[in-house]
């Protein structure tokens, strides 16, 4: 597709789930995942075989009154939307527990 059709396509879409506000954005711009780096596309970064097993505990043992949220340090969908809300609540209750 050509950029303009994308992005007609993209507000087509924000717009049916969002209502017509979501289809006038301030601004627009779009990302290439593949073209990145430090991902190399997603949505998901790979950890070589054994990491998560043997050091994933580390991701989310709280430093101090540092607390980790993120999905990278979910036990369960980590790398997705799923384990990102997941790991936002499990922090939320360590830290209601250290109050
Ligand atoms: C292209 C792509 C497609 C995806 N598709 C799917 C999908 O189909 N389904 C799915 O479930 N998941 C998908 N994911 C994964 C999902 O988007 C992520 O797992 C999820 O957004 C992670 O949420 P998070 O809150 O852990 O982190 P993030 O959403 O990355 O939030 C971290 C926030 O911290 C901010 N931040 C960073 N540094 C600082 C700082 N120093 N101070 C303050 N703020 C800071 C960042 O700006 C960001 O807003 C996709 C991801 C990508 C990139």
């Amino acid at each position: 597709m050509s950029k303009s059709d994308r992005r007609a396509a993209v507000l087509r879409n924000f717009r049916k789930y969002f209502g017509s506000k979501a289809g006038h954005p301030r601004e627009y711009f779009e990302t290439n995942w593949s073209e990145k780096t430090w991902t190399r596309g997603c949505p998901v970064a790979i950890a070589g075989p054994g990491t998560l097993t043997e050091f994933g505990r580390a991701l989310r043992e709280p430093v101090g009154r540092i607390h980790w949220a993120g999905t990278e340090t979910s036990t369960f969908w980590n790398g997705y939307m799923d384990g990102a809300v997941r790991s936002g609540k499990r922090a939320a209750d360590e830290v209601l527990g250290e109050l």
